[in-house]
């Protein structure tokens, strides 16, 4: 059963123009009745660029906007393409997605990502923690012993865990059209629950309007990461609308 409450974080990866926020018209207005007597909580991360004019124009509608990744430092410092998370903080982002897979994979170690969750916590934004194991883990059948590293790194000195949302992404799921077997993903959110039972934990990985219906029958999973779909309105509505269909 699908859980009450449940989050569809949009990210748009380095997507999208001030033209590309037109398409939002059509969410919020879905939004505006959706919400009325369900507990969708939707949040767009859209490329830094967009956070302040998307922001304005979600104005009033609910829907919430976070950051991409941050730079480590809470004060400001000689760190050219970066942002830090009081920086976001104030164009009007609530929330960070910290640990991706694409900047894992261009060298984010684990001290850093925690070092990041814990300074965005402390300027007050909300963090959506990505951890996922890649396709020579999953074989090497070794998904558990990854996730549960990059979760206790992660989270390492982190005493007060409710502003963290885990998003756990399959790196061999991401922008592939691969997704996990239901009985596999079942058993991933309930490995990650057991670590810490407070943590709501989402999913993300090449969902769309298709495979939400196998996805939202998950026991217990708390929404969806969703990147490729999060960009064509329709999708992203029909997404949320099939999760509680
Ligand atoms: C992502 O990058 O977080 C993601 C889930 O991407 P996609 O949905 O395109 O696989």
């Amino acid at each position: 059963m699908t859980n009450k409450y449940m989050y569809f974080i949009a990210n748009w990866k380095m997507f999208g123009g001030l033209n590309s926020l037109n398409s939002l018209r059509k969410v919020t207005k879905f939004y505006k009745k959706f919400q009325k007597n369900r507990y969708a909580k939707i949040i767009y991360c859209p490329p830094s660029t967009l956070i302040r004019p998307m922001f304005k124009k979600l104005a009033n509608s609910r829907i919430d906007v976070g950051g991409q990744n941050c730079h480590q430092n809470l004060s400001y410092g000689a760190f050219t393409g970066s942002v830090n998370p009081l920086m976001l903080k104030s164009v009007g982002a609530k929330y960070v997605i910290i640990g991706h897979s694409e900047n894992r994979m261009s060298g984010e170690t684990d001290k850093l990502i925690n070092l990041k969750i814990k300074n965005s916590i402390k300027s007050g934004l909300k963090v959506i923690f990505c951890i996922g194991e890649t396709y020579k883990d999953k074989k090497k059948k070794i998904t558990k012993k990854v996730l549960s590293s990059q979760i206790k790194s992660g989270l390492k000195n982190i005493k007060n865990k409710k502003d963290i949302i885990i998003a756990y992404e399959p790196v061999w799921s991401i922008g592939t059209g691969l997704i996990p077997k239901t009985n596999e993903l079942s058993e991933t959110v309930k490995f990650i629950k057991r670590i810490n039972k407070k943590l709501k934990v989402l999913y993300g990985g090449s969902v769309n309007p298709k495979n939400i219906e196998i996805l939202k029958s998950i026991n217990n999973i708390d929404g969806f990461l969703i990147g490729g779909a999060s960009q064509d309105s329709k999708k992203f509505i029909d997404i949320i609308k099939k999760t509680y269909n």
